[in-house]
Order: structure tokens, then sequence, then C-alpha cells
């Protein structure tokens, strides 16, 4: 007889909707959701008696163990996960970077070498498309048969970016083998404006902002929309953080387009007033990209994500240690961009979204959870509560508070943006495929616990492969 675990009395709250019930589970996979299961045929009882109960989040945006030149993210696999399962999180899809001159096949293998013992969540990975060398569209195919079904590129220039053509011929590739590009979308006019600003004696953090303004964002998503649009492709836009960005996608839904938008944390609870304090330590905590923009910018955010323009919140978790900082203290230009809020996703997005009404409880968990594993290939096992579904589950005190200590956080960072914030919201026990990994403060996840996740396609193709008719909204 397999070993059976019964989570009782807890509120269960999936996405579409809460309602009581018993969720058993055994061999690390759930069997049962009922509203009444006997605890005598059960080898462990967990109480969830004032606690919801909730799928694991899924983080599709993180930059775990990253390293470049001297700028190095201070998590690990280990570490970062740590503070995901912290956090409530127990998935999460890092970016593998294609080398100059190198394949996206060895990417996703450096990748791999720097997950395989280290990490204690579970992973996938975006191959990210720094330059089409020979060879890097005909890689697609089997890159999407091994799991690899959503691509990752920026727009932003400095030698990281494709151009329109390479952009477009990735975009149709994608589509054609049932997967999906995400783009960074700044264009490169951000890099005229650093380089002014900095002719100009403008070298502090402060103007780091300034140099990456919100009309770079919204021409580069508009650009990518219109070519997801003409190719009849998918798209997924990841940390939008303008409301004239959200205002394109909003448009390409009007239109019925398969195109998807995620917004990250740190710009529905900041704003630019961290750029403002002339501290150098303390600002360039804040370097970003895009940077955190004003609290109107913060209210369009909130505003797409009630409207369901926003389907997913992230966390682009990659902090940068303070010595890595001060590279780029006379020139912020030289500051890796990088934050670190992991740890604080699940917590702020209920303190600030559902204990002020903005989101209900469904929608958080459809936000941090079920949307990612429905667009990036990880649904049914991930994302949801159902018989069959990993048990990945968090049960949530939505009344727990906690002030943050960056001393007692589990990430590896030596700082915290939220130092001091009080958070009212917590995951109380996170399990995942089954097992008590964190209960109460105590965390226990063996570096190397965590499972490559093999995803499946996100797409499929359209008859016609490119767009055919003239439309009117
Ligand atoms: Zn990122």
């Amino acid at each position: 007889m397999p070993d059976v675990t019964l989570i009782r009395n807890g509120l269960v709250v999936e996405a579409s909707g809460a309602f009581r019930a018993d969720i058993t589970y055994s061999d690390g996979v759930i069997s049962q959701v009922a509203q009444r299961a006997d605890p005598a045929s059960c080898d462990r009882v967990i109480d969830a008696e004032g606690l919801l109960v909730i799928p694991g989040g899924i983080d599709p945006h993180t930059h775990f163990d990253w390293h470049e030149g001297d700028d190095r993210v201070e998590d690990d696999f280990t570490h970062a996960g740590r503070a995901a399962i912290a956090g409530g999180i127990t998935s999460h899809i890092d970016f593998a970077f294609q080398r100059p001159g190198g394949t996206l096949k060895d990417a996703i293998e450096e990748w791999h070498g720097k997950a395989r013992d280290a990490a204690v969540i579970d992973y996938g990975f975006h191959p990210t498309v720094v330059e089409l060398n020979e060879g890097q569209l005909d890689e697609v195919p089997a890159l999407v048969e091994n799991g690899y079904s959503t691509f990752k590129v920026f727009m932003v220039g400095e030698g990281w970016s494709l151009d329109d053509r390479a952009l477009a011929e990735l975009i149709r590739a994608c589509r054609d083998s049932g997967a999906r590009v995400s783009v960074h979308a700044e264009n490169g006019l951000v890099q005229l404006l650093a380089d002014e600003l900095v002719d100009q004696g403008k070298t502090g953090p402060e103007w780091f902002p300034i140099s990456r303004p919100w009309p770079t964002e919204t021409e580069a998503t508009y650009r990518a929309l219109s070519h997801a649009r003409t190719l009849r492709a998918p798209l997924y836009v990841v940390h939008m953080t303008s409301g004239h960005a959200v205002a394109a996608l909003a448009e390409a839904h009007s239109l019925g387009e398969p195109v998807h938008g995620e917004t990250c944390i740190q710009y529905l609870v900041l704003t630019d007033e961290v750029y403002k304090s002339g501290d150098f330590d303390l600002v360039s905590q804040f370097i970003c990209s895009p940077p955190i923009r004003s609290q109107a910018e913060q209210d369009a955010l909130w505003a797409a994500i009630r409207a369901g323009t926003i389907s997913v919140v992230g966390s682009d978790h990659a902090p940068f240690g303070l010595d890595n900082r001060r590279a780029g203290k006379d020139d912020f230009r030289r500051i890796p961009n990088g934050v670190g809020p992991i740890e604080h996703l699940r917590p702020l997005l209920w303190d600030r979204g559902v204990r002020t009404g903005k989101i209900n409880p469904s929608e958080f968990v459809a936000l941090t959870a079920t949307n990612a594993a429905r667009l990036f290939g990880l649904a049914p096992k991930k994302g949801s509560l159902a018989p069959g579904a990993d048990a990945d589950i968090v049960l949530w005190d939505p009344e727990k508070s906690v002030v943050v200590e960056h001393a007692t956080l589990f990430s590896a960072s030596d700082h915290s943006l939220f130092d001091g914030w009080e958070i009212t919201g917590q995951p109380r026990m996170t399990i995942s495929r089954g097992e008590v990994v964190y209960e109460d403060g105590v965390l226990r996840a063996t570096p190397g616990r965590g499972r490559y996740l093999h995803r499946a396609r996100v797409f499929s193709s359209p008859e016609t492969p490119y767009i055919d008719e003239v439309s009117y909204v």
C-alpha cells in the first residue's frame, strides 16, 4: 500500500474558485479531492484548519546562478530555490543564455549543469537566443521535442538582441514547432540615452530610469506584437511595466490574438521614488530593466491585472551584491540590472493585491501558478490541485504577518528590497511532490531534489501562416 497523506479542514483555492475539501496524496501525486476523506485510511494527517490550501507557485521568470564577466547573481539554484520554497513557490523556469557563437543546445547543457546537483525545486529552461548563427533555427524543433517549448529574446541592443528580421524568423520557427517566443521589450534607444546622460556628467544611479523611459518599452512591445500579428504567431511579453505597453497588448487581445503579458512583483509594489534617496548603495539595489516606474504606471499595471490583460506575475529574480553594483559607482551603465524578490512574490501579491480587494484569492492562484502552468506547457501536472497533479501544495495563512529582516531570509543576497516591510499573508507549509520542504520557518530541502520539467508544446499552428485580412476594431 502506498503511503497516504491527508490534508483536511482547509479551504481549497483553485484558479476556478474556492471550496471546502480534503486532499489526499501518495507517491508525490494528488489522489483525491473530496468533501470528506477518512483519516483512518491515511498514514499522515495535516490539519489545515483556518488555512487556505493552494497550488505550489510557478515562477516562469528567474535568473538563478547567472554570471557573465564580473557580474554574478548572488543566488545559486539552492539558495534561490530555498527562498522560493519559503515564499510558496515550487517550480520555476530559468533563462538558459546562448553564448556568443554558441548553440542553444550548449546553453541548455550549461544550465542543466548549474541546476542538476543544486536545485531544490522543479525547473525548466527557456532557451535564450542572443544571436542567430548558422543553424539556430534548425535547433528549434529538437529543443521543443525535448521539453523546451518557450524561447526568450532581447530587443534592447548591447549585442544581446535580435534585429527585426531575426526576431521574426525565430517567432515563425517557434510557431511552426508549437513553441512561443518571449520578448524583453525595450528598444535600442536606451543605449543612446544612457550614453548622452553619462556624457553630460549624469552618472549616478538616479539617472538609470531616465535613460529607459516608457516609450522605449512601448515601441518595442508594439513592434514584437506586430511581428506576431503578421506571422499569426503567439508571443509572450515579459516584465511589462507601462500602461502604454499594456494598451498595445489589450489591442491584440481585442483582435483575438494568442499573445500574453507578464509583470513582476517589484513593479506592482514599488514606485520610482526608490531612485531618489541620493544614497548609491540603496538606489543601486533597485536597478532593474525596465526600471521601476511612476505611481500612475503601477496603477495601470494593477488595472491590467484586474482586466485580465496581464496574466502572470513573476519575480525576475537576479540579485546582485553591493560589491558588484559598486562597479557602477561612477557610471550607472556598469551597474548590473537585477533584483531578487522571489521569496516575497506571493506574500506581497497577497498583501497588496488580495488584502486591498484588487484581486480575489482565485485570481491570486491564477496569477502565481495556474496561468503559468497553462502558458508554459506544465499543465495539468503543475498549477492545480486536481487528482493526478503533482502534490505541490502550499498551506497559506492569510493573516500571518512578517516584518522582513534581510538577515533571516533564505536568499544569499546581501540585501533585500523590502527590509522592514510588514507583509501579511504567508506560507505556513510548502509541499513539493509530496515532500514537506518548509514548515513554519524551518526548511528541509536537499540540493539536487529538484527535477527537470519536460514541458509540452504551447501552440498549435494556424491554418493560414500569414495575416490574410485587414482588421478594423
Ligand atoms: Zn529577466
